[in-house]
């Protein structure tokens, strides 16, 4: 893979490992993911690898960005900025696609993954450059995301971070599937997810989190997306996974997993999806205080829970940050 050759060609630059902060928040809990101050990244970076539907190659560079940016997506090659936001989310059939508001057409694929190592590792800020279609799939999971943006470090910003906090449930369904998100007396996101497959080497999984920075490396970030061999050909006749490969997905027959290293965790199935998750709840553009739960949940039920939430005003609040009003206007 290009991406990792890039990714193991710099690991001797790699310096300004972060430590982990915590801080106390007001109500006496650690706040994790860089405390309540905002963060971008402190250098720029690149990496180079493989669009996993597109199957081109594509280019990525992490830039630091100014306080209440956000994370921003530039298609380079377009010239077009298109904000990573839930608003701007415009398919979820097989990955999270945005495009640019008012050009659907400017659209930029598989943004689930990289998003949810900047939410895992805390980065509140940050543009994110990409010569093509579709964010470079490099292994399948959020690992060497994470591992970008250790080598370019993080930085504190002087502002201060306001969580979108929930403060009722909001929950929406699809069949027996269904997300929700509630309140929490935890001073960050808790996930808790349960997905179920007729493929016998998945079955029925459960995992359930405090997303901190620490457990988000460790139990989420390795964890790779998968596909079944029954639906390869499907996906391939579609014009997807063109760029799918055993190098970036699980490849699942039934009761056997055919990537000869196998799997890095027994349940690396749901803990993948709640990776999934993590990434499309990062698109609120702010961290979330609550507590999420999802069955069977995908990108869909993702999107339409977080579009549902910051639809009713009075679900959620800024915490700590009394006056701002809306995100969802
Ligand atoms: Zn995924």
């Amino acid at each position: 893979m290009d991406g990792l050759a890039t990714l193991d060609s710099m690991r001797d630059r790699r310096a300004g490992l972060d430590r982990i902060d915590f801080e106390i928040a007001d109500n006496g809990l650690p706040v994790h993911l860089g405390g309540t101050s905002q963060h971008t990244l402190r250098n720029s970076i690149s990496c180079a690898g493989t669009g996993l539907h597109s199957g081109r190659k594509v280019g990525l560079s992490l830039h630091p960005a100014a306080p209440d940016s956000g994370i921003v997506f530039r298609r380079t090659d377009l010239g077009i900025q298109i904000p990573a936001r839930f608003d701007n989310v415009v398919d979820t059939r097989f990955s999270t696609v945005i495009a640019a508001p008012g050009d659907p057409q400017a659209r930029l694929g598989t943004v689930e993954h990289i998003m949810a190592a900047l939410a895992g590792c805390g980065i509140d800020n940050a543009r994110v450059d990409v010569d093509g279609p579709e964010i470079p799939v490099l292994d399948g999971s959020s690992a060497p995301f994470v591992f970008l943006i250790d080598c370019a470090g993080r930085e504190r910003q002087a502002a201060p971070r306001g969580m979108i906090e929930v403060l009722r449930p909001v929950r929406v369904e699809a069949g027996e599937a269904f997300a929700e998100l509630r309140p929490t007396t935890g001073a960050s996101l808790s996930l808790s997810l349960s997905i179920a497959f007729p493929a016998r080497v998945i079955g029925r999984q459960a995992y359930s989190m405090t997303l901190t920075d620490r457990g988000f490396r460790r139990e989420i970030a390795p964890c790779r997306t998968f596909t079944m061999l029954g639906e390869i050909e499907a996906l391939r006749q579609a014009g997807l996974a063109q760029g799918g490969s055993l190098d970036n997905a699980i490849v699942v027959d039934d009761e056997r997993v055919l990537n000869p290293s196998g799997l890095r965790r027994r349940d690396e199935f749901v803990r993948h999806k709640m990776l999934d998750a993590i990434g499309d709840l990062a698109l609120a553009g702010r961290a979330i205080r609550g507590a999420f739960i999802g069955h069977r949940s995908g990108h869909g039920l993702n999107n339409r829970l977080l579009r549902s939430l910051l639809a009713d005003t009075a679900a959620w609040r800024i915490g700590g940050e009394a006056g701002e009003s809306s995100l969802a206007a």
